[in-house]
């Protein structure tokens, strides 16, 4: 993704950043929509991030021991997210997703799981699988060096489709460990849940004995305190947790249900570790982040606001140039599609033109916005950004799609 080769140009080295802007090498300043692919809620170099990073850097910056900053950290995440009932620190997204699996296969016994099309949970093996040519719900592997012995054991399912999700629950039903999902896809670009679609996971992966794992690796603390598990009612069995837990450090975390939880090892004897885990810098920053946003009691309801004046604004450019596209927006997660008048699922955001998003991500880094390098990502909006930004991200868009 870093490399821009899904728009066609040459990544631009960033030299620094502060709230809501990046500076390139060369100097160059861009209003910043991508916010480090989601963590940085807060913008760039907030202070009391800084701070606390820097002091806690002064008192050492690994121990392989623990620390009292990991319990102030998991405290705070089991008491906002409402089916956090234990966490483990891990130090990234990927690691995460692969150890909540790991549990939930030792905790059922079983080994298969399903993951949805365009659903994104890290590179861990096997959930590198998406759809094969045809046939949609054997596992074949993104990338060499995953066995297709491991992605035989990945079942695949169309996201928002709840009768097909319900016939692949059913058929794999006594093999199956857990159903993994992005509550609100965000690595096809953004799409939203239709309502039922995760009420039907909860109450099929229940009726089958598997466990629901939410991978809330982007909507963790993004979408509300309680995450997308809160802002839509459910509770998962396990939840991944990324990003903005780390404040913009490496860090991540899973959690859950206790008696689940409670089979990590050292306490039970499902194996996970991490030299870094926990690590005492990214926990400061983490810690920091959060406190930020709990601080403020409108954070997110100004997050919403400005993410909704952004979408009006990307609609006032595609209206006002005459293309057809659509913007899918959650909170402050949103993904202009170009040629295409709504997305749902993974068929509909694979039909967007990426030729024509090319063009545009590479008009509106002429104009000095930084936006994700693909059709298939979310851009962020952060708490950094205020009115007069979305505004320039409108001119930008009205001038840019004008020309394309
Ligand atoms: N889950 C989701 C939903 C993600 O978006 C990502 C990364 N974009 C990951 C997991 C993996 O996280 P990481 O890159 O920290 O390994």
């Amino acid at each position: 993704m870093r490399s821009w080769r899904a728009v066609g140009a040459n990544p631009a080295f960033v030299a620094r950043g502060e709230g809501p802007y990046v500076f390139d090498a060369d100097g160059r300043r861009y209003v910043d929509f991508l916010g480090s692919w989601g963590p940085l809620i807060l913008g760039h170099a907030h202070p009391a991030v800084v701070r606390a990073i820097a002091e806690q850097a002064a008192r050492g910056t690994s121990f392989g021991a623990p620390t009292g900053l990991e319990v102030e950290l998991a405290r705070l995440l089991v008491d906002a997210l409402p089916a956090v009932e234990q966490v483990r620190l891990v130090s990234s997204g990927t690691e995460a997703t692969m150890s909540a699996l790991r549990l939930a296969r030792a905790a059922t016994g079983r080994s298969r799981i399903l993951k949805f099309v365009g659903c994104y949970h890290g590179h861990v093996d096997a959930l590198l699988v998406r759809a094969g040519s045809g046939a949609l719900t054997l596992g074949v592997p993104d990338s060499p060096g995953v066995p297709g012995s491991i992605a035989d054991l990945t079942a695949l399912a169309p996201y928002n489709d709840p009768a097909a999700t319900r016939d692949v629950i059913t058929r794999y039903a006594a093999e199956l460990a857990a159903v993994v999902v992005e509550p609100v896809a965000g690595n096809m670009g953004v799409v939203s849940p239709k309502p039922g679609f995760l009420e039907m996971l909860r109450q099929e992966t229940e009726r089958v004995g598997a466990l629901l794992v939410f991978d809330e690796v982007i909507t963790g603390f993004r979408l509300g305190w309680t995450g997308a598990q809160g802002r839509y009612g459910i509770r998962p069995d396990l939840t991944c947790l990324g990003k903005i837990v780390g404040g913009g450090m490496p860090l991540a975390a899973f959690g859950g249900r206790r008696d689940l939880m409670s089979m990590v090892a050292p306490a039970g004897p499902v194996y996970q570790a991490g030299t870094l885990s926990g690590n005492p810098v990214s926990v400061a920053a983490g810690l920091a982040a959060l406190r930020e946003l709990k601080a403020n009691p409108s954070a997110y309801e100004r997050l919403e606001i400005l993410g909704a004046k952004a979408e009006t604004e990307l609609r006032g450019a595609l209206a006002a140039s005459g293309t057809k596209g659509t913007v899918n927006r959650v909170g402050s997660m949103l993904t202009l599609f170009f040629g295409v008048e709504r997305v749902t699922g993974y068929d509909e955001a694979t039909a967007a033109d990426t030729e024509r998003f090319a063009r545009y991500f590479r008009g509106m880094l002429d104009e000095g916005i930084y936006l994700p390098p693909s059709q298939f990502e979310s851009m962020f909006v952060s708490l950094a950004h205020g009115e007069d930004h979305l505004a320039e991200l409108g001119a930008a868009a009205r001038r840019v799609l004008a020309r394309l």
